[in-house]
């Protein structure tokens, strides 16, 4: 079954994959059976955190305290590969102990951060739906921003013309010209 995640969220991860890079990101996945809600960023303390995570034990126990506090479920872990695809690594697989919990997998192989869900149970790796809501475009920030620097191109060159007609108004009136003898 799909699950849902606000695109707001899937940004606030790979942000944070983005500020760990070279090292691996990881933390918690909470929310419920549809939707991801919540992403809670823990220090990765593996001994080699460039190609493995682990999260920190201390930081876990207060993350999991937090989520039952807000009333949600621990559906999942998330980490990052920073040089490669977001699919499972034999580790990766061979740590996954508990097959209730989904792993989201943030590649930053690409200039754009790719975000893959999976459910590994055993030595079975299924693919789960990640739905984005708020924006559906992969690209619609970037259109944002395209139309945004429109707007500000517009606005500038409007308040151009008015500074000039304000210009002009003020100027005296022109000098009437003598009469050349
Ligand atoms: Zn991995």
């Amino acid at each position: 079954m799909a699950r849902r995640i606000p695109y707001a969220l899937a940004r606030q991860i790979a942000d944070h994959a983005q500020a760990e890079a070279p090292k691996e990101a990881c933390g918690l996945l909470a929310g419920d059976g549809r939707a991801i809600t919540r992403a809670i960023p823990l220090r990765n303390s593996a001994p080699s955190p460039g190609d493995h995570f682990r999260l920190a034990p201390e930081e876990q126990l207060a993350a999991l305290k937090e989520i039952d506090a807000d009333g949600l479920e621990w559906t999942g872990i998330y980490h990052s590969h920073p040089r490669s695809a977001p699919i499972p690594s034999r580790m990766d697989i061979e740590e996954a102990r508990d097959a209730k919990l989904l792993h989201l997998i943030v590649s930053l192989e690409r200039a754009k951060a790719k975000l893959k869900l999976w459910r590994i149970d055993g030595d079975s790796v299924t693919p789960i739906d990640l739905v984005f809501e708020g924006e559906t475009r992969a690209d619609a920030d970037d259109q944002f921003s395209l139309r945004h620097r429109i707007a500000v191109v517009l606005a500038g060159i409007a308040s151009l013309l008015l500074l000039v007609a304000i210009s002009v108004s003020l100027l005296p009136p022109p000098p009437e010209l003598a009469a050349l003898p």
